[in-house]
C-alpha cells in the first residue's frame, strides 16, 4: 500500500488536487494505516458502512459520502459528514438542509452529474443541475453549501470517450461558476470539481479535476 499511496499522493499534491481515499470494503485497520501515512480524507459509498467506520475509526478523519443517498438515511450522516458528494435531487437537498438545521451545522455538498453512458448510474443531467442551481428557493436553504460538482465517467477503455465526458463536465462547471448560480465559493475556497477514480484520475486531472476519489489504486484489488 505504501509506495502506491505515496506516488498517488505526490501526484495529486503536485497538481493541486485533493485526494479522497475511497475505503469501501476496507477494514478500520487499513484506514488507520493510511491515516498514519498522512491521509486525512476518506470516502464511502454506503451510508451504513460510513456510519460504522466513522464510529470505529475514532480519529480526526474527514468523511465524505460518495454513493447514492436515500432521503430517509440523511439523518444518519448529517451529524458528522464533511462532504456529501452525491446529491442528485432537490428533495434530497431539502432533507439535508432540514437535518443540518437540527444538528446546528452547515453541510457541504456537491451535485452529482450523470456524464457516463451507464443507464443505471445516479446523477443529474446538466439541465436538472442548472434548475437546482437557479432554483428561486435555493437561497433559503441556509444549512447547505453547494461547493461544486461530482461526476463519474463511463467504465470503458476508450480514453477519448472518458476524456470527452470529463471535458463536458468541466465546461458545465465553468458555466455554473461564472453565471449567476447557487455554486457557493466561500472565502478563499475555489469550487470543487470531483472527477477521477483509480482507472481514470490522470485523464480527469488533465481535464481540470480538483478532487479525485481513489480506492483500488491505493488499497489494491
Ligand atoms: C468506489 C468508488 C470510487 C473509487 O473507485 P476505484 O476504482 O476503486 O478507485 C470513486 N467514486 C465512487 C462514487 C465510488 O463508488
Amino acid at each position: 500500500m505504501g509506495t502506491r499511496y505515496s506516488e498517488i499522493k505526490n501526484y495529486c499534491h503536485h497538481n493541486h488536487v485533493t485526494l479522497v481515499a475511497i475505503s469501501k470494503t476496507r477494514t478500520p485497520d487499513q484506514i488507520l494505516e493510511l491515516n498514519e501515512q498522512g491521509q486525512k480524507i476518506f470516502g464511502e459509498n454506503k451510508v451504513q458502512e460510513l456510519v460504522v467506520k466513522h464510529e470505529t475509526v475514532n480519529k480526526s478523519i474527514e468523511w465524505h459520502l460518495v454513493g447514492h443517498l436515500q432521503t430517509n438515511k440523511v439523518k444518519f450522516v448529517v451529524p458528522f459528514v464533511s462532504l456529501i458528494q452525491s446529491v442528485d435531487s432537490w428533495k434530497l437537498l431539502l432533507e439535508i438542509n432540514k437535518q443540518a438545521k437540527q444538528n446546528n451545522r452547515v453541510v457541504d455538498v456537491l451535485l452529482q452529474i450523470h456524464i457516463g453512458r451507464e443507464l443505471t448510474k445516479f446523477g443529474l443531467s446538466f439541465q436538472e443541475a442548472r434548475e437546482i442551481l437557479h432554483h428561486p428557493e435555493l437561497a433559503k436553504l441556509n444549512r447547505i453549501s453547494i461547493k461544486g460538482l461530482m461526476g463519474m465517467a463511463s467504465l470503458t477503455d476508450n480514453e477519448n470517450q472518458i476524456r470527452s465526458e470529463f471535458r463536458s463536465l468541466k465546461l458545465f462547471f465553468e458555466e455554473m461558476k461564472s453565471g449567476v448560480s447557487g455554486l457557493q465559493m466561500t472565502g478563499s475556497d475555489p469550487a470543487t470539481l470531483s472527477m477521477g477514480m483509480s482507472n481514470d484520475f490522470r485523464i480527469a486531472i488533465e481535464e481540470g479535476s480538483t478532487m479525485v476519489r481513489i480506492g483500488s489504486a491505493i488499497f489494491g484489488g
